[in-house]
Order: C-alpha cells, then structure tokens, then sequence
C-alpha cells in the first residue's frame, strides 16, 4: 500500500484520544520503543485509554489511508522498525492496561497493553500463575500473539494456547470477540498471526495453579563452559518435561550499578523451572549440581518470583540480536558454539542463549490456532547491547556470525517472539497454517491497514 501520509488524522477523531503528530512536543518521547535501539519514526503515535479510543484511532487512520501498528512495549520493536513506517500510525497499548482474575474458572481477562507482572501480580493471592515468559515487564499481547516460550512450556506448552478469548479491533474499526465460537477464524489467526489481524484490546487467558515453583539459576565462571556447555546439552536431551531451562554464555561490563557476581564478568548460567516436588527436582538438577557451580540459587519460591529469576534487564535498554532454532546439538555442534562464545573468545555479544525446547512445545494443543507448537530442540538467541549507531552495526554481525556459525544444526523455522530482525514470516508456521493465514488475512483485513513487527 503506498499513501501518502494524511494530516488530517485528528480531525477525523471523534474522541479526544492522545495523538502525537511529529513536530509535536510530545511525538519523540511517544515513539520510544522499549528497545532502545530502534528508532522507529510513525506518521503519528496514538496512546488510546479505552478499547473505543482505539477503534476511534483505528476507523479514523483507515480513513485517512494510513496504516496501523499495534505496539504495547516495544520488546519486539527491532522488526518493525526496519519497515517504512512513514504512512503508519503507531497505536500503543501503554494506558490501557488491567488484570482481572477469576479464580473459580482459574481465568484471567487481561487489557491489550498490560504488561506480564501485572497478571502475576494479581494471580499469586489465588495461588494461580501464567506461562508468562523471562521478563516481568514484556506485554502479555505481544508475547501471547507471538506463541511465548515460558520456563513452563515444556510441561504446559506454547503459552498461546493458553488464550480462550481474544476482544480485538478490527480494520473496519469494530471491537469484536473471537473464541472458539465466536468469529473462530480470527481467534484461530490471532493466536500467532500477531498484530496483522487487528488490535488486541483484551485477552481471556487460562491461568495455572502454581502458587510456588521450584526456580533458579545455576552460575559458573566462562572458564568452565568447555565442561558445562556440553554436560547441559547432555542432560537436557533426557531431562524431564517438568524442566524447562535456558543456557547463556554471557559477558557484562564493569557496571557500578551491577552486582559484583556479575559486574565485568563472562559467566555461563542455566537457569529456568522445574515442576516437580523439591526431592524430585534435586534430582532432576543433579548432574548438573556436581559441575559445582560458583552460584546455585534453585530453590522453592512463589511463582510470582519466576519473572527476576533470567535477571533481564529491569528498564529500556538499546539491544540488536539474531535467532534461530537448532535440532539435536552433537559433539561438533558444541564444540562449535563453544569456538565462537567460549573462554578466550570476544565474541561482542551480551549472551548466547539456548532456550530448551521439546516436550509440550511441540504438542499442538486440541483446538490450537496458527502458532499452537513449536518444533525443534533448541532455540537459539545472540543479542548484544547497542547503545551508538556504529554499536548497532557491530553487534548485529557479532549475532548473525554466532547465528551462521550454528546453521548446520538450523532447522527452516523460526520462533516470531525470539525473531528480532525482519524475517520471512513464513517460517513462523507450517505450511497449510500459513496459507490459511494468508487467507483469513486478506478476509479480515483486505485492505491491509495492520502491520506488524512480523508483517505476513
Ligand atoms: C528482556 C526480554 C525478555 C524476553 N523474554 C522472552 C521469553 O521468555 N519468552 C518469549 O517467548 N519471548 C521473550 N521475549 C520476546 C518478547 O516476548 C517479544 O519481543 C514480544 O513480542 C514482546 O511483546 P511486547 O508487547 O512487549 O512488545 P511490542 O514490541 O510492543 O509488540 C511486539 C508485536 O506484538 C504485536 N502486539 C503487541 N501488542 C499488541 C496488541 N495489543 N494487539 C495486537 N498486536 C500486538 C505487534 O505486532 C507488535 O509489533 C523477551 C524480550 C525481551 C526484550
């Protein structure tokens, strides 16, 4: 679609939602994304506080021949802004936000823009928790709508599945509810189609009932990842469904602001949840126990503490990464990522990461939408800090080198919450689901007004 930007855009608002034009004082603080490295530069950033401003913003941008971007944090920005956003209205969730749980249904309906934390927060006092991923402060839509790997998944799978309902604006400007009976192509499309169908304005999600779980990390000096890096792979090719762990070769700067166990260091941390009794995930955890690690932190804690446990960064930070998802790591494999991130090597990046895959993962869920399992043993994420232009630069060849290196053991697919750069959004799916999303694509939205960081 190529327009020319309109505008006219507010005097088409029937409601006094908050829109920023560029050149308005407020438009440069507006447009930030969470990533602090993507500058992403709309013909108007609106910040809608009901589900009827955003249907307002959403017939109103139409009208005037623009097209709309949902965003709620800005986590997953990076794809986004690599696209032309000149004629694009950046619609984000950050005001409407809200959880309400029911705890007899073991429910929660959840506003478009709230953020993980929010849900945990107000889940804990029933004894409930959410397949919510790493970090307290993604936005539950956009996870949600991009499948979202929790340190659950393996036992309870794609965290999509776990949405009933989905209240959506759609391109014409209506609020409609998809579910399993109501507008059933939309909500099968939604749950991994992402931000191409519409804006999301509330989900109904099904909560789990943990009111503790058995989490940690366990943290080595880099100089011990030729031992540890392949004992890991090891373990986690018969560890059971009830571990979901992740891997990082890391590097920190010397930051006043970090603690001392990390400050200035290159460490090698499994962290990540295991569902089981503690005499049980003692066991589970012992091979890697007697690598002796410097730091072992696993151990019972409210589910609601889950969200510090990958110690992501706590505020808006500029980040460039890569992705991709591995099959089964032989000796090579190891060896290979061990030569690119391993002691003595400047690799450039934050981390490399191995998220553990398999299980529930791979289950497609009865009644699942597009996204309703990921294949695959491993996925794969190299980011580096990217504070300056020429940083950028650096660090997305630091990630793409770590990314090639590991191509033998790629498979084709991708999983879109761990896609940061612009890929071909095919590889997200299967084939018969990406054509049928295509298809319900050009149905719901046939004049294509929604784009989102993984446009189809
Ligand atoms: C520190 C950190 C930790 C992370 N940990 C995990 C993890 O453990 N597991 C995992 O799977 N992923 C993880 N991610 C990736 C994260 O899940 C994705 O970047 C996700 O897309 C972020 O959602 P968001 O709404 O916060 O970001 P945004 O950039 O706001 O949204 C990303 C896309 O989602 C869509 N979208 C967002 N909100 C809406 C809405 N209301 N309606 C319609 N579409 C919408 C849009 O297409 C948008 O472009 C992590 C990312 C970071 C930076």
């Amino acid at each position: 679609m190529t327009t020319t930007p309109d505008i006219t855009l507010r005097s088409r608002l029937t409601t006094d939602c908050e829109l920023h034009l560029p050149g308005d004082p407020g438009y440069d603080t507006a447009r930030l994304a969470w990533n602090l490295a993507v500058a992403q530069r709309p013909a108007a950033v609106a910040l809608p506080r009901t589900p009827e401003e955003v249907a307002d913003v959403v017939r109103a941008a139409a009208d005037a021949g623009l097209r709309v971007a949902p965003q709620t944090t800005g986590h997953g920005a990076a794809a986004l802004g690599e696209q032309d956003l000149d004629d694009v209205v950046l619609v984000k969730l950050a005001a409407l936000t809200g959880a309400t749980v029911d705890p007899t249904a073991r429910t929660a309906r959840v506003l478009g823009g709230t953020q993980w934390q929010e849900v945990v927060e107000a889940a804990a006092p029933y004894g409930l928790t959410a397949l919510h991923g790493s970090a307290p402060d993604v936005g539950v839509a956009g996870y949600l709508l991009g499948g979202g790997l929790s340190f659950y998944g393996r036992s309870h799978g794609v965290a999509v599945n776990s949405v009933r309902a989905a209240e959506v604006v759609t391109a014409d400007g209506a609020l409609v509810r998809a579910s399993a009976t109501e507008n059933a192509d939309l909500f099968w499309a939604v749950r991994g189609g992402g931000g191409n169908l519409g804006v999301v304005v509330a989900l109904e999600i099904d909560l789990l009932p943990y009111a503790e779980v058995y989490a940690g990390m366990l943290l080595w000096d880099r100089e011990r990842a030729p031992e540890v890096l392949p004992a890991w792979v090891e373990w986690s090719r018969t560890a059971p469904e009830s571990a979901t762990t992740s891997l990082r070769v890391m590097s920190f700067p010397p930051l006043p602001e970090l603690p001392p166990f990390l400050s200035g260091r290159d460490l090698i941390i499994i962290d990540g949840a295991i569902l089981e009794t503690d005499a049980d995930a003692d066991a589970v955890l012992a091979p890697l126990r007697a690598l002796g690690p410097e730091m072992d932190t696993f151990a019972r804690v409210p589910a609601a503490a889950l969200t510090q446990v990958h110690m992501d960064p706590p505020v808006p930070s500029p980040a460039v990464a890569d992705h991709s998802v591995l099959g089964p790591l032989d000796d090579e494999a190891v060896a290979t990522l061990l030569a690119q991130v391993g002691p003595g090597t400047r690799s450039g990046l934050m981390f490399a990461e191995l998220r553990h895959l398999g299980g529930a993962f791979a289950r497609p869920a009865a009644g699942g939408g597009v996204l309703a399992s990921i294949a695959g043993d491993y996925a794969l994420l190299c980011l580096a800090m990217a504070p300056t232009p020429e940083a950028v630069v650096a660090g997305k060849a630091a990630a793409f080198s770590v990314v090639r290196a590991m191509a033998p053991w790629a498979q084709a697919s991708l999983v879109p919450t761990f896609a940061e750069t612009r890929v071909d959004a095919s590889r997200f799916y299967g084939d018969e689901e990406w054509e049928r999303l295509l298809r319900i694509r050009a149905e719901v939205d046939p004049h294509r007004v929604f784009v989102a960081n993984h446009a189809l």
